[in-house]
């Protein structure tokens, strides 16, 4: 869950994990930790079409979440972080 100084969105001020309700590190409106945002609107072919879902989970929780699944996620180094 985020929270921003105004509607606009510029300027974050709070980012609490969705599972765990840990509040996430957040100085000058940056987010300075390890956090799996989701930012999703279903599509036309979906039970949800349309909507938009948004949650933030930190990275204990996201840990606990995909080491949950049967076939496990795939990954690789990125080096060209933002
Ligand atoms: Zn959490």
């Amino acid at each position: 869950m985020r929270k921003y100084e105004n509607e606009q969105e510029e300027k974050l001020v709070r980012v609490v994990c969705n599972q765990c309700k840990k509040k996430l590190k957040v100085e000058d409106g940056y987010l300075k930790e390890g956090c799996f945002r989701v930012d999703y609107t279903f599509g036309y072919f979906s039970r949800k079409d349309g909507t938009r879902q948004q949650f933030d989970l930190c990275e204990d929780c996201y840990d606990n979440w995909v080491k949950q699944f049967p076939i496990p996620i795939e990954e690789c180094q990125n080096n060209e972080l933002l």
